[in-house]
């Protein structure tokens, strides 16, 4: 272990550097889903994860990054299991192993199910409609594939999304 005073100054004002991109999941998430699913089946273990994670702030997965929805970070285990104390009892053993696996690998969560949104690593940046990569929006070509005239700007998402974003830490 360093001990050296310096290093643990660089180490702390580095956790302030770094961007880790939140969303924050709305208390109205698991209601808002169930009514927007009623043409097609509604996926229950998916209401209940939405319900046991309102008004959790949750790692956003900033590699592939999307307008509208959010690849979540699969969650650390032991975080996995102080949520799923929030089920209750009576839901079934299969939809509670469901909402684990979903929380363990990350989920796709839509942005009508978010109520804020930390550090966004979209700003000035879009996606390459052809490799998926995000890249700067200002490039006429992404940078990851080299094609160009395949990038679309987040500017478009983003103009009615600023109204979520919270500053203070959370
Ligand atoms: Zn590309």
């Amino acid at each position: 272990m360093v001990s050296c005073p310096f290093f643990h100054y660089l180490l702390f004002y580095l956790s302030f550097l770094e961007k880790t991109m939140k969303i924050r999941i709305s208390k109205q998430a698991k209601s808002y889903y169930i009514s927007s699913a009623h043409h097609h089946v509604t996926n229950w273990p998916w209401a209940y994860m939405l319900e046991i994670l309102a008004g959790e702030w949750i790692d956003v997965e900033t590699n592939y990054l999307f307008g509208s929805q959010f690849n979540t970070a699969g969650m650390p285990v032991d975080q996995v299991e102080m949520l799923l104390k929030r089920m209750p009892s009576y839901r079934s053993p299969e939809d509670l192993q469901k909402v684990q696996e979903s929380l363990l690998l990350g989920a796709r969560i839509m942005i009508e199910s978010v109520d804020g949104i930390q550090g966004d690593e979209r700003i000035g940046m879009g996606r390459c409609g052809w490799c998926g990569k995000n890249t700067a929006a200002a490039e006429s070509v992404c940078q990851s594939c080299g094609k160009s005239e395949h990038i679309n700007s987040f500017e478009p998402f983003l103009a009615y999304q600023r109204e979520l974003y919270v500053k203070e830490p959370v």
